[in-house]
This record gives structure tokens, sequence and C-alpha cells, in this order.
């Protein structure tokens, strides 16, 4: 069971909806849990990037959010984050199966997550997993179900939704797609089609790419509702 007080929580919670992006200037000034901010400010991050300090607020209050910004703007963060804030401020414990999904394009950059996952996480009690391929299948299938959050590439979840009996997608409740562009772009569609599927309806959905090439149809199958743009529509 997680040590997060109801008290942190009500606090916390209380403040999402002052949340105002333009007066943050660090992390400390957002409403986040005691055990990501001690985390955060170990690893020496204090200033929010442009499109953490405007998409962090968003997505802690459940919305839907679209992050356009160039690679090395910190757009790890700006999701990880909010998925650990959900998961602590709904009380998942490690028995209460997934409740995040992050798909990434790639082995390598779903590595890079884990990692500033085990790093800016690692007071939560939170189980986490990197599910892409080239690893013992038998032992990510055995494990995967004990997994709060899980970092993978499509065809290696669409494996495991379709071969491994024990995988339940059904709990989560956030859905990440980092570097969605490339998540979305022909190559990956079908299976993205088939993942998404076996998603319900219902989850928090963060959308983050390099560019703004998301197209219509492409939003509209990821059951995106009333998504918050961030770094659409300017010129940068
Ligand atoms: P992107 O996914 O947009 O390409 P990353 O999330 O990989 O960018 O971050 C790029 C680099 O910036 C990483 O080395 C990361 O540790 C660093 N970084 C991210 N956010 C911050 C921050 N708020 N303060 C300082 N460094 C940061
Ligand atoms: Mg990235």
């Amino acid at each position: 069971k997680l040590a997060a007080t109801e008290t942190e929580i009500q606090e916390l919670r209380a403040k999402y909806n002052e949340i105002d992006p333009e007066t943050i200037k660090t992390f400390a000034q957002f409403p986040l849990s005691q055990k990501t901010q001690k985390a955060l400010s170990e690893a020496k991050y204090t200033t929010p990037t442009e499109v953490q300090r405007l998409s962090i607020g968003h997505a802690l209050q459940g919305k839907d959010v679209l992050g356009a910004a160039i690679t090395g703007s910190g757009k790890t963060l700006a999701f990880l984050i909010p998925v650990m804030e959900h998961l602590y401020m709904n009380k998942w414990s490690r028995t209460d199966g997934v409740g995040a999904i992050i798909i990434s394009p790639t082995r390598e950059l779903a590595y890079q997550i884990f990692e500033t996952l085990k790093k800016i996480g690692k007071y939560h009690d939170f189980s986490a997993g990197l599910i892409i391929g080239g690893k013992n299948l038998k032992f990510e299938r055995t494990r995967m179900d004990q997994c709060n959050i899980l970092i993978c590439t499509p065809g290696r979840l669409l494996q495991h939704m379709d071969e491994n009996p024990l995988f339940n997608a059904t709990t989560m409740e956030v859905l990440v797609l980092d570097e969605a562009d490339r998540c979305l772009d022909m190559g990956f569609q079908k299976t993205l089609n088939s993942i998404i599927e076996n998603f319900p309806p219902d989850r928090q959905t963060l959308l983050f790419s390099a560019t703004q090439t998301n197209t219509v149809e492409d939003l509209a199958r990821l059951n995106l509702k009333d998504p918050v743009y961030v770094g659409y529509g300017t010129a940068k």
C-alpha cells in the first residue's frame, strides 16, 4: 500500500484548478507530491522547460494534451510527471495492475524513458516495466501484469495483447504516445489501431512529438476528448 496520505492528496487536488502556467517558474510551484518534488530536486530539475510548464498543469487536471516541441525540449518529463501523479493521487498500488502505458517508436527511446522514470520515480512505490522486445518474452510475460507503468514499443505491446492471457489493459487510465508522429505513421498504423481497441475509451491521452503533423483522422482514432494543444499554431 502506498504511503500516500489522504491529507496530502486532498491538498494537492484542491490546488489543481488554480494552476496558472503563465506564473509558474519552478517545479516547486506545481502541486506535485512530496515524493516527486524530492526526486526532481535531487536530479537538479528546478525550472520546467516551456513544454513542461505549458502542459503539466493541464495533464494534472486530467485533460488530454497534444504537445509539439523540438527534440531536446524536455517532453519526457512533460508526460512522466503527470503519469506518476495520476497513479499517486489515485492511490495506485502494485496490485492494482497496469495504470499507464507509454508507447515509444523505438527500443532506444523507450529505454531512455525508463531510465528517466527510475530517476524521478525513485520515491514512489509503483512498479514499471520495459516491454520492448529483444529480451526474454517469457520473463516479460510473467512480470507484465504486476507492472503499474509499462513503457513499450508498439509491436511488442500488441504481441502481448494477442498472446498473453495474463495481460489486462482494461485497468489502464493514462495512455502516452511519445514521438506520436512516428507512432502514428504508416508503418505502425495497423498495429496502433489494434492496440487502441484494447484500451478503455475513457482514459486520459497525452500525445507528444517534435512536429505538429498529427492529422484529424489520427486524433479521431485515438479518441481524444477536447484536447489542449501545446506548441501548436505558433511560429517556433
Ligand atoms: P525531448 O523528449 O523533448 O527530446 P528530453 O525529455 O529527452 O527531450 O530531454 C532532453 C534533455 O533535457 C534531457 O537530458 C533531460 O534530462 C533534460 N531536461 C529535461 N527537462 C529539464 C529541466 N526542466 N531542467 C533541466 N534539464 C531538463
Ligand atoms: Mg523524447
